[in-house]
């Protein structure tokens, strides 16, 4: 895929979120991207039926952003048509007192995906370095510590044996306006609308903030983050769809051999 903009942070890298632009669609347009997508689609159906096949490994997907940066839709338009046996998305709220009596992996971890599965994270254990920390939800001793616990983590998720991609969905201050204020005049969608979330908004700054620090502390080798340009909804399909493709053609999976004798088998009638 043509990308003058990098998609993933080197390793180590402090990340300027001003670097990346929010509306970037490098060659693309609409039309030309839906042909990718359909494609991409396609062969996510045939991956994924080999990855539950040999049931060797799992694949976790995060999915981070502002609200109306587009976790939802992205759910809903890349994971279209692959098999729900093999899927599982959990969305993160607000933690319950019972999770709030625990350390913040606790209620994560229960929905880690086994093998042959792909689990896709709304909102994750990031949101502890993130709401958590730009509302003072906890101390920033305790906040701080929790990088290195995120990192720790998911690496012993990758030992094993799940593959962890985490997509940040970029959007622009200006396009969630946009977004909140078709959230507000669609019945369809006004559901979705949070007064909270303008509180949230007035803050875009700090959030930001907590975002780069995120995204430079947390992108390790095992567990790469992805800076997805999500101003517009066919480039960021296009973007995450390639990235799942390219990753899943990389663990090279087999269906598993049949039973011996197979080929002399005659099914009575
Ligand atoms: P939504 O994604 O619109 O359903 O909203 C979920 C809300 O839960 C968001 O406002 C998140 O910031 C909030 N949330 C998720 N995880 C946490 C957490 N660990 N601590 C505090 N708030 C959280
Ligand atoms: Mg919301």
């Amino acid at each position: 895929m043509p990308h003058s903009q990098p998609l993933h942070p080197t390793n180590g890298e402090r990340v300027r979120l001003a670097d990346y632009a929010p509306d970037f669609v490098g060659t693309y347009n609409k039309q030309s991207a839906q042909e990718v997508l359909d494609s991409n689609l396609a062969r996510l159906r045939e991956l994924q039926n080999v990855l539950y096949a040999e049931h060797k490994h799992a694949v976790l997907i995060i999915l981070q952003g502002m609200d109306a940066s587009g976790k939802d839709g992205t759910i809903r338009h890349v994971m279209r048509g692959i098999n729900p046996q093999g899927v599982q998305v959990t969305s993160f709220k607000v933690p319950t007192a019972e999770e709030l009596d625990h350390d913040f992996l606790w209620r994560i971890h229960q929905h880690t995906p086994g093998r042959g599965m792909i689990a896709i994270f709304n909102r994750s254990h990031y949101e502890d370095v993130l709401v958590v920390r730009v509302e003072e939800l906890v101390p920033r001793s305790v906040w701080e510590a929790r990088y290195e616990h995120i990192n720790a983590f998911e690496r012993l998720l990758a030992d094993s044996g799940v593959t962890i991609l985490k997509f940040f969905l970029h959007i622009s201050k200006a396009e969630q306006k946009k977004r909140l204020e078709e959230r507000l005049r669609l019945p369809e969608k006004r559901w979705k609308f949070a007064v909270g979330d303008l509180h949230v908004r007035q803050k875009w700054n700090d959030y930001m903030a907590a975002y780069e620090d995120a995204l430079t502390r947390c992108n390790t080798p095992w567990a790469p983050w992805y800076i997805v340009p999500a101003d517009r909804k066919w480039y960021r399909n296009l973007v995450i769809s390639s990235v799942l493709v390219e990753t899943l053609e990389r663990l090279d999976m087999r269906y598993p051999s049949a039973e011996p004798g197979l080929e002399r088998i005659i099914i009575p009638d």
